[in-house]
């Protein structure tokens, strides 16, 4: 067995002896359960636990989720239950591993459905309660994505496109780029394997020819910003990832010269007023390409990214990308959320306040009331999706609901042809009616009749979307002009409408 100290050594983090004895105690039950186990590569599957907390470690070196980590197969594939795990390493660290068990209970399915994915990723996020448990779940699939070569070709297939369409994506949401851009590459040669290759020459091919003029550049900026005065700790270049790259020739019709930013030269700052000052100096010196500066450190992107970026001609006239960022930023735009909470916990204020994806942002309102980091860790649970429930269809599609939608709200969401021709529905295979509430992860089978349903005021109040509403009313409406038409078509001219049908 690989040692326990040389595990520790892997984490960049210093832990007190209380955390270190909870590592040390799940990293020998972990061992001891999966003893006997293999991978299929033929390595001891404790190897996999312990891959999957390294990872994690980088970036979150809590030892509550550390231990969870190591733990996180041992319900599902050892004799071992969430109960015994309970008992010995109390409630919190249990409902880690209980949230990451379920997790994996949420599988990518074959649909045509366009908000299937997004729908998805919702569900993942709603699934996982707690936010520790995503970060635990994406480290697991880093692993595994790592050692894929070693399961089937069609299994591989599944695992890749699970990963790139739902995966890589939260990784982005969260603001952790160096597993974004991970999932992303090692998918991206098992999903489109041609691409991969295709992208990957054109990308040597132009790394060499522009060698030498990136060479000279980076001489240029240090000789320009040591002359300037301008303060700075390091230039490094840095090369577009290859399904990022991928991606961005599929918007450009494959015209790579309109790609600027496949190689970048990345200078970092100690604080915000030196990123500005060298902003102006490398303008004073070369000519900006119109509309490519962007500022976002005043506006970050919505997962939090901040830099400053310019594309400028070199006297070659050939464009350059430059990023210009603090090492407070370059280290928030590797590890996103994960780098805020550990700002948190060691009370350095810097890193809390910058924007945040909507559904990361009332994180940050509980990080500044809870100044106590326990009480911060309880309450990273999320609730963001409490209000919505995810309903199924007998395909195995999502929608996505409010809390408390009936049976017709799912109907309209599906199709609007089937809210029309609905008389009633199996939910969860038992016989209900159209008007029943639905609760999340009901799978519900509309059943249809050829004629249009009789439909009533009474659908409007079960009916809790706006779009079920406005279909009904537009039922309504229509079945009561063609009632006034049938009225006139019989010339009755006297005849006095029923008040119901005079409104308006
Ligand atoms: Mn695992």
């Amino acid at each position: 067995m690989k040692q326990f100290p040389d595990f520790l050594k892997a984490i960049p983090h210093k832990f007190g002896p209380k955390e270190e004895q909870v590592l040390k105690r799940a990293y020998e039950f972990s061992y001891k359960a999966h003893q006997g186990q293999k991978r299929k590569n033929g390595d001891p599957y404790f190897l996999h636990p312990r891959e999957a907390a390294i990872t994690l470690g980088q970036i979150f070196p809590d030892s509550s989720t550390l231990a969870a980590t190591l733990l996180h197969d041992v319900p599902e594939d050892t004799a071992f239950s969430i109960e015994k795990l309970e008992t010995e390493f109390g409630p919190e660290i249990a409902h880690l591993i209980d949230g990451v068990t379920q997790l994996g209970q949420v599988r990518m399915k074959d649909s045509k459905d366009k908000f299937y994915v997004e729908n998805l990723r919702k569900l993942f996020i709603a699934t996982s309660q707690d936010i520790r448990v995503i970060l635990i779940k994406l480290a697991d699939r880093i692993h595994n994505m790592r050692t894929i070569s070693f399961i089937p070709p069609d299994k591989q297939l599944k695992v890749a496109g699970e990963t790139l369409e739902i995966y890589a994506p939260i990784a982005a949401r969260l603001g952790i780029g160096s597993w974004k851009d991970e999932l992303e590459d090692l998918s991206f040669k098992i999903v489109y394997p041609k691409d991969y290759v295709t992208t990957q020459k054109l990308l040597d091919e132009e790394l060499e020819s522009r060698k030498e003029s990136v060479k000279e550049m980076e001489k240029m900026l240090h000789h320009i910003l040591r002359t300037e005065g301008i303060k700075y700790l390091e230039i490094t270049g840095r090369i577009k990832r290859l399904y990022s790259l991928f991606r961005k020739l599929q918007k450009y019709q494959k015209d790579l010269s309109k790609v600027h930013d496949i190689i970048a030269l990345r200078i970092i700052t100690k604080s915000t007023a030196d990123c500005y000052a060298a902003l102006g100096v490398i303008h004073k010196h070369f000519q900006p390409l119109p509309g490519r500066i962007k500022d976002y450190i005043a506006t970050p992107k919505p997962n939090g990214y901040q830099s400053l970026h310019t594309t400028v001609f070199n006297k070659e006239s050939k464009t350059f990308e430059i990023q210009i960022r603090t090492d407070l930023m370059h280290e928030e735009a590797e590890r996103g959320v994960a780098a805020h909470w550990f700002y948190a916990e060691e009370g350095k204020p810097e890193g809390v306040g910058r924007v945040q994806a909507n559904w990361i942002k009332e994180l940050q309102s509980w990080q500044e009331e809870t100044k106590n980091p326990e009480e911060f860790l309880e309450s990273l649970k999320i609730d963001f999706f409490r209000d919505r429930i995810f309903v199924f269809t007998p395909k195995g599609d999502i929608k996505d609901l409010p809390a408390g939608a009936s049976v017709i709200d799912f109907a309209f969401a599906v199709h609007t042809d089937l809210g029309y021709h609905m008389m009633g529905a199996k939910i969860n295979g038992k016989m209900g009616s159209i008007f029943d509430e639905l609760e999340n992860e009901d799978t519900v089978e509309i059943i249809k009749i050829k004629k249009e349903a009789v439909i009533s005021r009474d659908w409007l109040k079960a009916a809790k979307t706006h779009s079920a509403h406005n279909r009904i009313r537009h039922y309504l409406n229509e079945h009561n002009q063609s009632i006034i038409n049938r009225i006139k078509e019989l010339k009755l001219k006297d005849f006095t409408l029923p008040r119901f049908f005079r409104k308006k």
